[in-house]
């Protein structure tokens, strides 16, 4: 997958070396590329932002020197009017007041061959923007990564990354370590509690029945317990459940 990132502060994305997304990009699986916004400026100050039409706080991030780096990224030869070219990348901008990103967009998304993420500063970035590239026919993309705001979109990307490019093939060591997850699967629910050894830590057990050596059992308790965790923590969950994804023994649950 090739991943395109356009921002102010593009050393930001240098972690992106490191851990397992170091190591996709060193397989090949991966290739990820910083952009700094300000090389598609023309004034001195190299200036990227601009006072909010009709007033108040703050600066607006400019649709000039977006579109013209937009341009160049998406591969558009003739900006004004042309359609999008085939191939172009998913753009994606993080947004506080869009739509929340969620494991159902990291797993459609992870089937994409580019991306491309524009991080936004300031009070964001002109609204015209992922307008005009919608317009353009372009699958642009506004998520929000929870209900708080952040200086800029460069942590929210690294999240929305992190979260897309974990679920591509050969990305993961064990690729069943991402099967049985939070929010994952057709009946998405929290995880169960997980435990290790020793059987015994400072006092407190694990359960005994996951020292059983049943399987049907520890399906089970595991199950039941992602129901609970599910219902007092995430209600929200539970209601959007599909009545197909329970089985007979849910339903006592
Ligand atoms: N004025 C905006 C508002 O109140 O909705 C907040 C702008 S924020 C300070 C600057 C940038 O950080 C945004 O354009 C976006 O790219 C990013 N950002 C901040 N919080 C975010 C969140 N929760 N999810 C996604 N992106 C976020």
């Amino acid at each position: 997958m090739k991943i395109d990132i356009v921002s102010v502060f593009p050393e930001y994305f240098e972690v992106m070396n490191l851990s397992l997304m170091g190591k996709a990009q060193a397989k090949g699986l991966l290739e990820i590329k910083a952009h700094n916004l300000r090389d598609w400026t023309h004034d001195v100050h190299h200036s990227v932002d601009d006072t909010p039409v009709g007033g108040g706080a703050g600066m607006v991030m400019k649709p000039e020197v977006w579109s013209e780096c937009l341009d160049e990224l998406l591969g558009f030869s003739q900006p004004s009017g042309s359609p999008a070219p085939s191939g172009a990348p998913v753009l994606i901008f993080p947004n506080p007041s869009a739509p929340l990103f969620t494991q159902r967009d990291a797993t459609e998304l992870s089937h994409a061959d580019h991306l491309l993420f524009g991080c936004g500063r300031y009070e964001g970035y002109d609204a015209r923007i992922p307008d005009y590239y919608r317009a353009q026919g372009v699958d642009v993309r506004e998520y929000s990564i929870g209900d708080y705001v952040l200086n800029g979109g460069e942590v929210a990307v690294s999240v929305m990354l992190e979260a897309i490019t974990r679920l591509m093939p050969g990305f993961m060591g064990n690729p069943d370590s991402i099967v049985e997850e939070s929010y994952t699967g057709e009946g998405a629910l929290l995880e169960h509690r997980q435990y290790t050894k020793p059987a015994v830590w400072r006092g407190i057990a694990v359960p005994d029945v996951l020292l059983s050596g049943d399987h049907g059992k520890v399906d089970r308790f595991r199950r039941d317990e992602a129901l609970a965790r599910t219902a007092e923590i995430r209600p929200d969950l539970i209601a959007a459940l599909d009545c197909k994804a329970l089985d007979k023994a849910d339903r006592k649950t």
